[in-house]
């Protein structure tokens, strides 16, 4: 199995290739398909298995495929608005994961015009609506800053078309259920959402109900 096999973009194989990555991993395999195919996925995986790729490059290839459908200039006009519409969102629990995700998917989409902004708590709220206004496609948030930024009304979730919870079970035990319950007011209802987490026992499950819809299950 190559990536080449998993029908991504040229982009993106062409990318992996420059970073060696010669062939997908378990998860990959298994989750890229799915994510693909528009399914709702709760994927149990470790750090380390590749998960961020799985999720990532999926990501990646959906803001690419919309890319290429050319849009009227009246509307790139509107879209150069002061306020960051985000199609995909990436929820983690740390200021640590929210790096490590940013700079992995940063690192995939080197080459191509694709945004991808940080945003968690600790630090000046100041520096990060600016960072907002200047646009992106993608978000990669710790759910509390998001809620304080969406308080703020620094950017829209209207339009979120993927949903992404990265360590979902550490983002449970870190106390964060509520701040998710919140996030998820703001969020479109026909969205693709995809959980991984490094346990899948009875209270992920359970949480799961509230986010997934007829979820497909993998685990490595
Ligand atoms: P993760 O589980 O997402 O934290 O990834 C663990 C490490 O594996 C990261 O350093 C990735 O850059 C690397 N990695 C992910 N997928 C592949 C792959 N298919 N081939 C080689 N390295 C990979």
């Amino acid at each position: 199995m190559s990536f080449a096999d998993l029908s991504l973009h040229s982009t993106l194989t062409d990318r992996l290739a420059e970073l060696n990555y010669q062939q997908p991993t378990p998860i990959q395999i298994q989750a890229i398909p799915v994510i693909l195919s528009g399914k709702d996925v709760m994927a149990g995986a470790q750090t380390g298995t590749g998960k961020t790729a799985a999720f990532a490059l999926p990501l990646l290839q959906h803001i690419l495929s919309k890319r290429t459908v050319s849009i009227p200039l009246d509307l790139c006009a509107e879209n150069v608005s002061a306020k960051a519409v985000i199609s995909c969102l990436v929820l983690v629990p740390t200021r640590e994961l929210a790096q490590q995700v940013q700079s992995s998917i940063e690192q995939y989409a080197k080459g191509s015009d694709i945004g991808c902004v940080m945003v968690y708590g600790g630090v000046s709220i100041g520096a990060q609506i600016k960072q907002l206004a200047a646009g992106t496609d993608i978000l990669v948030a710790t759910p509390g800053r998001l809620l304080d930024l969406l308080r703020k009304r620094a950017l829209s979730l209207s339009q979120l078309t993927h949903l992404v919870f990265d360590e979902a079970d550490r983002m449970l035990d870190m106390g964060f259920k509520d701040e998710i319950v919140e996030v998820l007011k703001c969020l479109p209802s026909t969205r693709q959402t995809l959980l991984f987490s490094a346990t899948l026992d009875d209270r992920m499950l359970s949480f799961s109900r509230r986010l997934l819809r007829s979820p497909q299950v993998i685990e490595v």
